[in-house]
């Protein structure tokens, strides 16, 4: 059987599956054999291993193993529902409350088992729950109970799935069935010491020990995560086979010019990831890299070089940033950086003429807006600097080489085909994403696995690091905060504040992050620039910066602030990205433990931009233990790819898979948390698999398997060629 078979056969063959637990188990995902096999059980109780009643504590969380005795319901003061049961094992009994759950009455049936867990408190002498998590577990007897994800609403129980399971499993294991084919071959079954998956299958649905339990996981993560990284592969391989790129000239005279003319030396981090893309750019292959490296890592001049190795062969370079002000921001640094390079022009009497740079934004009158396209379509321009606009209007490029996209942006598989559109000649540009959101490296592996990833993990010498504190004080608009420690402790912070402004330094103040209104959050900027301008900072500057300021009063701050008339700006997060202000030494961020590490991290960035010592004071008390963990990580590292492993383990990853890993939901078991070497190894034998065996002709049920997990249309793509 393989795993295709078991797709075919809809869940109603199962013994006691009828219409009604077939619409059941549809909501659960489950359809046929092998949904079923793959709903993997949530958790497992090991019999053996658990609590007694009499041993639970008042106050404290526990889960105990007990036989329902009775449940009754009855109505109470405003209509609610009251359930009661009364619950036992050896040692004594427990009472379990739940309000206005009247199915309860039915799960909670005399004499039936169930694993409950909850906050134990007492009752008339009694212990209680109020509200647990109930598991009924059935009457099997085995020594370790699976617990599957159940939808008891809809009448489904853990044990009726583990029941369907067990059915399924001993019809298609020997000896009454063939067994499960094993795709994987033999030398990775070798190489990782994997049981086989007929086993794995069986141990995770019933398995003898916990350690069988763990082998099984161990062989099953690999096979979700070795699919999904070769779908991930073998796009990245069909993208390079069937789209043709520019073969840059990597060696030319601009790119050299421009690194000599630099007034200091590139970092390691910097030449090595301008070596990682010049290989890439000399192969008539497009690139699609992406360069991680935290703020102030020097990302800029590794993109100009990229971009001038486009111009140094006569074509034409593109960066795009996510807002025009980081566009104009972009085109005056880099505009600076390559003023006196000239190109090669045949057709004035020099031979030659400026590089030329132009900034093509939604403010430019309706004439330059023309001349700009004009020029962009003979060639005369060689590098344009703008937002998303560049590619998605009707701009078009005479020879369009390189594209740079700043910043984290969305930049999938249609986008990159419609970049094919914005050239008049057949090549595909290079494309180079670059982002200050480091993101764990076995994370990029998954998420952006069809990219290549350059990474700037080392700042260039001469940063002053960035002192952090963490002040444990209740936000600033709070009442009357009611530890003297905690005020003596900012008051500390003030009075550093009051000496830095005063010995020349500038500082940041970033308000309260307020989800529900940017009205609220306006309005506590307000509150906070008055406070801070009539009682704490009164004898300084203070300017105020928020989302409902126009642009013109925004822009005349910002110039306020940057030329040192302001010594202090309060803002929103607005300052988060692009702000450059050297002279700035200080960043407090009140209320801090609504941010997240990301954003702190970037907030941070914002300062330690020039010589001398900055510090960056983290205003907030911490309401959760995950709180505490990320305010902590801060005070203790400045690195960003640290933070991003430490921001991985607190938030899982949710929220870095996003929308872009469309294949998430084939990732039932494994985790990009706790399964990093797992990825890693999945990663690897898929590029050896795809560089062996290109459209898996010699690994048939590996590429059928994989059919299961593609639409149609990738899978002819990918696997047909
Ligand atoms: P990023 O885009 O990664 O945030 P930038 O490219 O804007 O960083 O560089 C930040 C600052 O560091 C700029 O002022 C730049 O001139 C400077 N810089 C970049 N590389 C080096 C280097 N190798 N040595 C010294 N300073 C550098
Ligand atoms: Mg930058």
């Amino acid at each position: 059987m393989t795993y295709q078979d078991l797709e075919r056969l809809d869940v109603s063959r199962l013994k006691g599956v009828g219409p009604k637990k077939a619409a059941s188990l549809a909501e659960l995902e489950i359809r046929n054999l092998f949904d079923l096999l793959t709903h993997y059980p949530r958790r497992y109780i090991d019999r053996t291993n658990q609590a007694t009643i009499a041993e639970l504590v008042e106050g404290k969380e526990a889960s105990v193993l007990v036989t329902i005795k009775r449940t009754t319901s009855r109505r109470i003061k405003g209509g609610k529902v009251l359930i009661n049961s009364t619950a036992f094992d050896d040692s004594g009994q427990i009472r379990i409350t739940f309000f206005n759950q009247r199915w309860r009455e039915r799960q909670l049936e005399a004499g039936r088992q169930a694993v409950i867990y909850g906050k134990v408190d007492m009752y008339r002498g009694q212990r209680q729950m109020t509200n647990p998590i109930v598991d009924l577990v059935g009457d099997k007897t085995g020594r370790i109970v699976p617990v599957y994800p159940q939808s008891e609403k809809a009448g489904l129980h853990s044990w009726d799935i583990a029941e369907w399971v067990a059915e399924t499993l001993r019809r298609s294991l020997p000896p009454a069935g063939r067994g499960i084919v094993d795709p994987l071959p033999e030398y990775l079954l070798d190489r990782h010491d994997f049981i086989r998956r007929d086993a794995a299958i069986a141990g995770i649905h019933s398995p003898e020990s916990m350690a069988e339990v763990g082998s099984s996981r161990r062989r099953l993560v690999f096979d979700e995560l070795l699919r999904l990284q070769l779908a991930l592969v073998l796009r990245k391989r069909a993208i390079e086979r069937t789209a043709k790129g520019v073969a840059h000239a990597i060696d030319g005279p601009l790119v050299e010019q421009f690194v000599a003319g630099l007034p200091f030396d590139l970092t390691g981090a910097q030449q090595r990831s301008i070596d990682e893309i010049n290989q890439d750019l000399a192969r008539p292959i497009p690139m699609h890299r992406l360069l991680q490296g935290d703020v102030g890592a020097g990302k800029t001049l590794v993109a100009v070089a990229a971009m001038l190795a486009a111009v140094d062969g006569g074509h034409q370079a593109a960066m795009m940033a996510p807002t025009e002000v980081l566009a104009e921001q972009h085109y005056a640094g880099i505009s600076k950086l390559l003023a006196d390079l000239t190109v090669s022009d045949d057709s004035n009497l020099f031979a030659e003429r400026p590089l030329k740079v132009e900034l093509l934004t939604n403010r430019l009158g309706a004439a330059d807006r023309k001349r700009i396209l004009s020029e962009l379509l003979l060639g005369t321009i060689d590098i344009a600097i703008g937002t998303h606009s560049l590619i998605q209007e009707s701009v078009m490029f005479g020879s369009l080489g390189v594209v740079v996209i700043d910043e984290q942006h969305r930049f999938g598989v249609e986008q990159r085909a419609a970049l094919k559109e914005q050239s008049y000649t057949e090549e595909t540009p290079d494309v180079l994403v670059m982002t200050a959101t480091p993101i764990p490296r076995t994370a990029a592996m998954t998420v952006y696995g069809d990219l290549d990833v350059s990474v700037l993990n080392e700042l260039p010498p001469g940063r002053t690091p960035i002192t952090t504190h963490w002040v444990q004080a209740p936000g600033m608009l709070d009442e009357a905060p009611t530890e003297l420690e905690a005020s003596a402790a900012l008051e500390q912070m003030w009075d550093e504040v009051r000496s830095e402004i005063s010995s020349g330094r500038q500082v940041y103040v970033v308000c309260p992050l307020i989800d529900e209104s940017e009205k609220l959050q306006v309005a506590s900027a307000d509150a906070i620039f008055e406070r801070l301008g009539s009682v704490e900072l009164s004898d300084f500057n203070v300017g105020l910066l928020h989302g409902r300021v126009s642009a013109a009063e925004k822009d005349q701050t910002m110039d306020l602030f940057r030329e040192g008339h302001l010594d202090v700006l309060v803002a929103t997060t607005v300052i988060e990205v692009g702000v450059d202000v050297p002279n700035a030494t200080v960043m407090i961020i009140l209320d801090a433990n609504r941010f997240g590490i990301a954003q702190l991290h970037q907030l941070r960035g914002r300062v330690g931009r020039g010589a001398h010592m900055s510090s960056c004071w983290l205003v907030g008390e911490a309401t959760t233990e995950s709180g505490e963990a990320r305010l902590q990580a801060l005070v203790d590292s400045t690195d960003g790819f640290a933070l991003a492993e430490v921001d991985l383990d607190l938030r899982g990853e949710g929220t870095i898979l996003g929308e872009r890993q469309k294949g998430r939901n084939d990732l039932k078991l494994a985790s990009l948390r706790r399964d990093k070497e797992a990825i890693q190894h999945a990663r690897e034998a898929a590029i050896e698999l795809v560089d062996a065996d290109p459209m898996l002709a010699k690994n048939t049920e590996l590429a059928q398997e994989l059919e299961l997990f593609l639409d149609e249309e990738s899978a002819e793509f990918l696997l047909k060629g």
